[in-house]
């Protein structure tokens, strides 16, 4: 299925106030690492996963003056021997020489350009750095990269993704923590991470998604296997879910599964797609809902580090993605909250007692 027609057919820190361990108060900053070089995988214009979306992040962040108040990071490129505790050597030399004859097309959805090789190596790099960042000075981060990476497999790209950023980067941190926590709020399943960690029990994997939609993965039935058993919670949802619906599953069951879990860091597959105006989907969700989800998150005290994947609305994205930072950095959400109380809705209310029995929350 083409996703495309899927859908509806430097380095100036602010000190701010943080958690406190050991009954000091610590000052933390926010980091984001961003690369001129994620422009370049120049997918085309009609293509949704295109440069534009970051340049309309970036504008947007500046115009606000975030870009002033953050620790800038400088992302490296992943070295070889951290992505191949993911990919296959297979699949790291067929980029390469796709990308040295100059590009094409993997499958109706994931473009190569000769420029793809170096900058999803860069992506996956710059999620790696913050997650090191994080482990040892528990800061939060995010990386504005792409492209993106939750779809793609050990051997395969697929969904506009070539190397799975997330998971590269869960991966490393599993020699330092043997408690991590993978949160995919993106609409879509985030299929090559659960694969990649089915069978383990570090990362923890919690995918909260639409269904039916690609790559239609994600059914509540896959709980993980061997070791992974009981570590992997997908939670799907049919379309025209609300901030309010969204609200409640973190409320019964995502933060209670993360007091009960207690990860020594929370990484975020932020996807912006469940946003009303995404073309490629159909949740109805405000920029609103990711700055509540990200609050709630912080009150886990656990750092947090995100990772760029979906959002093809250029506005909806840009401003989803300046409310998690605006959480994150404890400022006030840029829309007040809509006070309309949507209802619940009985689907979210039988969901959420059906994970919550299955994974005794
Ligand atoms: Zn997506």
């Amino acid at each position: 299925m083409d996703r495309r027609n899927g859908g509806k057919n430097q380095r100036k820190t602010q000190k701010r106030p943080q958690n406190k361990l050991n009954n000091k108060a610590i000052q933390l900053t926010l980091n984001i690492a961003y690369h001129k070089d994620f422009l370049n995988h120049k997918t085309g214009k009609h293509h949704p996963e295109n440069p534009e979306r970051l340049k309309t992040i970036l504008k947007t962040l500046q115009k606000n003056n975030i870009w002033s108040e953050v620790n800038k990071i400088n992302p490296p490129k992943i070295d070889l021997k951290t992505l191949e505790n993911v990919h296959t050597k297979n699949h790291i030399k067929n980029i390469q020489k796709t990308t040295k004859n100059g590009g094409g097309q993997l499958d109706p959805d994931t473009t190569i350009t000769p420029d793809s090789y170096q900058t999803a190596l860069r992506a996956c790099g710059a999620l790696k750095k913050l997650v090191e960042n994080a482990v040892t000075q528990k800061n939060d981060g995010i990386a504005l990269n792409r492209p993106p990476g939750h779809h793609a497999l050990p051997n395969k790209s697929m969904g506009f993704c070539i190397f799975n950023n997330i998971a590269v980067a869960a991966k490393h941190a599993t020699k330092k923590l043997d408690k991590i926590l993978i949160f995919d709020w993106d609409v879509h399943h985030g299929n090559g991470t659960q694969k990649i960690f089915y069978q383990n029990k570090n990362p923890l994997y919690i995918s909260i998604h639409q269904t039916p939609l690609f790559p239609n993965t994600g059914k509540t039935k896959e709980t993980g296997q061997g070791k992974g058993k009981g570590y992997n919670i997908n939670i799907p949802l049919p379309k025209g879910m609300t901030d309010t619906d969204y609200n409640y599953i973190m409320e019964k069951t995502i933060i209670p599964k993360i007091k009960q879990y207690k990860p020594k860091l929370i990484l975020i597959s932020a996807g912006y797609d469940a946003h009303k105006n995404d073309p490629l989907a159909n949740m109805n969700l405000t920029s609103n809902a990711y700055y509540q989800m990200t609050k709630k998150l912080k009150t886990t005290q656990t750092p947090i580090v995100l990772t760029l994947e979906g959002g093809y609305q250029k506005t909806a994205l840009a401003n989803s993605t300046h409310q998690t930072i605006n959480a994150l950095l404890d400022k006030k959400p840029i829309k007040k909250p809509n006070k309309n109380n949507q209802k619940i809705s009985k689907t979210t209310k039988e969901k959420t007692k059906q994970i919550n029995k299955i994974y005794k929350i």
